[in-house]
């Protein structure tokens, strides 16, 4: 069996036999692949670390009709994550929408990048977990080819309003005197949200999470943004029902 040695960030685990777990890990050169991890419940120290869910690593596998692990050394280490309950909720929705992105076989090399920044602004920098959330699905739509067109009117063109709105159905926004005149889902969009969404957009993806908005745009953001992503990706997911279901206990 050949080795391979690649780099990546543990998205998924899921334990099956005794002491045995296969772990999903996102990958700049070979994608998403799964590998198996024989004993490693068994074993404490380094190795069981390096394979923990949200950690980054340099992966030593055997390749053959499966990836099986050889060894693993930790990159970084998200260690705040798993001990902030929101955060790490939040961390399971991020995983569980790239792993389904994964899955469409679009291309994904962005995500990775993203995905790390996102524990970064986390962990390291403490960012609110609602605008790293509003973030990171915005982006997300776009790297998968269905970002909003922020420019103006997509009907007659206006490049200043009022009252902009979103239309849901395909990412357009209109001015306050088109929407009376064509149906559809449409989403209020105050001026600092609209200016959020156009930074977040069109950012440095270094910078993605390095902005701040009040409570309210925060709130109206985090609303759209869902929205929008889960209406174009057509999926529900679980983690988010139990990342919103932390906030409803408050
Ligand atoms: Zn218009």
């Amino acid at each position: 069996m050949a080795h391979v040695t690649v780099k990546g960030l543990v998205i998924r685990e899921t334990d099956f036999g005794e002491a045995d777990r296969y772990i999903t890990v996102l990958t700049a050169e070979l994608g998403k692949i799964e590998v198996l991890c024989r004993g490693i419940r068994r074993k404490k120290g380094r190795l069981a670390n390096a394979v923990g869910l949200f950690c980054y690593s340099e992966f030593t596998l055997f390749s053959g009709r499966r990836y099986t692990l050889s060894d693993a050394e930790i990159d970084t280490q998200f260690w705040g994550i798993t001990g902030n309950i929101e955060q790490y909720a939040l961390c399971c929705y991020f995983a569980e929408l790239v792993n389904m992105a994964a899955d469409a076989d679009s291309d994904v090399s962005g995500l990775l990048p993203m995905f790390l920044r996102a524990l970064y602004a986390l962990d390291r920098q403490k960012r609110p977990v609602q605008t790293v959330k509003a973030a990171f699905e915005l982006r997300l739509a776009s790297e998968l080819g269905f970002s909003p067109d922020l420019t103006g009117c997509a009907v007659c063109g206006a490049a200043q309003c009022e009252a902009w709105s979103l239309l849901l159905e395909n990412g357009a926004l209109v001015c306050s005197g088109c929407r009376k005149r064509v149906g559809g889902t449409y989403y209020d969009m105050p001026q600092g949200v609209l200016d959020a969404m156009r930074y977040i957009l069109s950012c440095d993806g270094k910078r993605l999470f390095a902005f701040a908005v009040n409570a309210q745009t925060a709130e109206q953001l985090g609303l759209i943004c869902e929205r929008y992503l889960l209406y174009h990706l057509d999926v529900h997911c679980t983690t988010l029902d139990f990342y919103h279901s932390l906030f409803q206990m408050q």
